[in-house]
């Protein structure tokens, strides 16, 4: 006899007067025994009180059967199903055969028999996992198409139906505006009253970003997994600390010009409450750039230099030294350094250098960015932390995502606050300190002398002189500005004329 697959090893044979709790129960065992002894059964007929089953080559003359009725139990407190008649006798064309495959298993028993672990576990399974997942456990070969049907039914049954998550979500965004007020959720709907996007926005992370973060918004999307697909668009700030802060979320069905559009135009009234202009950070993809400079005519847009340096690679060839220039030029924080590595880009490549120019250097070059930002990222890095933040709600009904996601904000939120209570209470964040702490650690290497009003001169070597405004706040060197952290040449000053960190 051939190995027996592991799950199956509990498996007793039926006999008469076996016992089940009720007829799901039975149906459920009896379906089991069939596919480990590899024959189909149909049911002829059925009532409430009764479950028959019947060999599938009834026909063909093969007399196996099997019979069990619900009966009271003695003392009244339970439904129980016994086994009644049994025939456990094939004739012998219905087993054994090696092609057969077995129409009992379908999607509902391989859902049936994976949804425990999806549940207690968090087991996340793609459709390709479970085919494989039942091959192992049950030795049983089933198609991609059960396997991805299954895992649609698993979900459901955990997490709610599709398509009354769809129809609901007008209630869910109702409840939304309800629990937390100033929030903006609300549904956009086609002619045909389908959902196109939904748009989330809770009115306490509308005002921790107007109140406590710098104008800086990420935009990116995402697609959701579940049985309709989707996008997730989003914006993201970052806190003092660079925490990661969510703004708002746009479910909808893909991302696109007008999607963006839908999404902006809803939160616009909101973000640019800012007291400071905003500056945008993303991809610039599908038609973004135009609707930014549209709803946002003051604003600036940074282009992820990542990004951007993935397209450099396709257009012009990639290799170490164009690696190490184009980031050079990106990352620098002075305008005559960005310039430097410009040059020598050019030297290399004119093609290259222009390429690069044609996408303007204020869009992706650190040098050249405003620097009321006090943001000097370069990458829309905060975004992709959003995405993987999101990534357990992906593949959920909308309404369920909602719902999760509100909880998740919430948490965060709550996290953060008490947090910030253990805080320095001038305002100065963990990172900050962290930052000038180990910058103060460096100051030996440097001399300085005072010039007139707040105005000082630090020097390394002659190479390495810079003047520090105290006023202003600024060093030549352009970090303090671009950054709004004292640079080792602000911090020499600082540190040994013991003024505060902030005044
Ligand atoms: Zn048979
Ligand atoms: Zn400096």
């Amino acid at each position: 006899m051939a190995e027996q697959a592991p799950y199956f090893n509990e498996l007793k044979e039926p006999e008469l007067n076996m016992r089940w709790p009720s007829i799901a129960a039975c149906r459920e065992y009896i379906r089991d025994y069939a596919i480990m002894k590899k024959f189909t059964w149909k049911m002829p007929k059925n009532d409430g009180d009764r479950f028959i089953a019947v060999c599938v080559n009834e026909a063909k003359g093969c007399t196996w059967k099997f019979v069990a009725r619900v009966s009271q139990a003695k003392r009244g407190d339970r439904h129980t199903c016994m086994c009644k008649t049994l025939v456990n006798e094939h004739t012998s064309s219905c087993i054994g055969n090696r092609e057969f495959r077995n129409t009992l298993v379908d999607s509902n028993w391989v859902a049936a028999k994976l949804e425990e672990d999806v549940r207690e576990h968090k087991t996340v399974y793609k459709a390709r996992g479970i085919v494989k997942e039942i091959w192992k456990r049950y030795a049983q070969e089933i198609t991609y198409f059960i396997g991805w049907h299954a895992r649609q039914k698993i979900m459901e049954r955990i997490h709610g139906n599709y398509e009354e998550s769809y129809r609901i979500a007008s209630e869910c965004c109702v409840q939304v505006r309800k629990r937390n007020p100033g929030s903006i959720a609300a549904c956009r709907r086609g002619v045909d009253e389908r959902l196109k996007g939904m748009c989330i926005s809770f009115g306490s992370c509308l005002k921790g970003f107007r109140e406590g973060c710098r104008p800086v918004l990420g935009l990116d999307g995402c697609f959701l997994k579940g049985k309709y697909g989707g996008m997730c668009l989003s914006i993201t700030a970052l806190d003092g600390n660079n925490g990661l802060f969510p703004i708002a979320i746009y479910l909808c069905r893909n991302e696109c010009k007008e999607t963006w559009k839908d999404f902006l135009e809803a939160l616009e009234p909101e973000l640019t409450l800012h007291e400071q202009k905003l500056v945008f950070m993303s991809d610039q993809q599908k038609g973004l750039r135009e609707v930014v400079e549209e709803l946002f005519p003051n604003s600036t847009h940074r282009f992820c230099f990542r990004h951007m340096f993935q397209n450099f690679k396709k257009d012009n060839g990639g290799g170490a030294l164009f690696e190490m220039l184009c980031w050079g030029a990106a990352r620098a924080y002075k305008e005559s350094d960005a310039k430097d590595w410009m040059a020598k880009i050019a030297a290399e490549d004119q093609g290259a250098h222009d390429w690069l120019v044609k996408r303007n250097v204020n869009t992706w070059s650190r040098a050249y960015f405003e620097s009321y930002s006090t943001c000097e990222h370069i990458t829309n890095n905060f975004s992709e932390s959003f995405n993987s933040w999101i990534f357990e709600l992906r593949d959920k009904p909308v309404s369920t995502f909602v719902f999760e996601y509100t909880k998740m904000v919430m948490c965060l939120l709550y996290k953060r606050n008490s947090k910030a209570k253990t805080m320095d209470s001038n305002g100065v964040v963990p990172r900050v300190h962290k930052i000038v702490k180990k910058l103060e650690g460096k100051i030996g290497d440097y001399t300085w002398h005072g010039a007139a009003n707040g105005m000082f001169s630090v020097e390394k070597s002659k190479d390495d002189c810079w003047l520090v405004d105290l006023n202003t706040k600024t060093c030549e060197c352009n970090q303090w500005q671009l950054t709004g952290i004292p640079c080792v040449h602000a911090v020499c000053i600082i540190a040994t004329s013991r003024l505060p960190l902030v005044r």
